[in-house]
């Protein structure tokens, strides 16, 4: 298995882990895009939104973005949940993750 994201998930390579638990990993971006970048992923591994099959996983994801907005203090201020799909949306990592950002002002539309 080659995915850098389950590498991580095996500590086979080093991440600043956020939050762990049996279903759901939390690292912070190695490319920070905001003050707080954080992604988080399934263990398991899946490639794009379009591959989910146990949506069960993405109420676990929820949960844990939630809960690291307000213990990373962006929860008043304001954060932004993202994932992209595909190669037209920048995905490069193909192991299903969302981006969450905050710490700063985020502009609408994205690019
Ligand atoms: P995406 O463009 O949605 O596929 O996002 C992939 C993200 O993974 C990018 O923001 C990268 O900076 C981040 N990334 C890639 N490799 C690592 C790594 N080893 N540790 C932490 N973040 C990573
Ligand atoms: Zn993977």
């Amino acid at each position: 298995m080659s995915c850098i994201f389950c590498k991580i998930i095996k500590k086979e390579i080093p991440s600043k882990i956020a939050y762990e638990d049996d279903k759901v990993i939390a690292f912070h971006d190695i490319s920070p895009q905001a003050p707080v970048h954080i992604l988080v992923i399934p263990k398991k591994h899946v490639v794009t939104v379009a591959d989910l099959q146990d949506m069960e996983v993405v109420k676990d994801l929820f949960y844990v973005m939630k809960r690291l907005a307000k213990d990373m203090g962006i929860e008043k201020s304001g954060y932004r949940i993202v994932v992209n799909h595909g190669k037209g949306a920048g995905q490069v990592v193909p192991h299903l993750h969302f981006h969450l950002l905050g710490g700063r002002s985020l502009h609408w539309p994205p690019g």
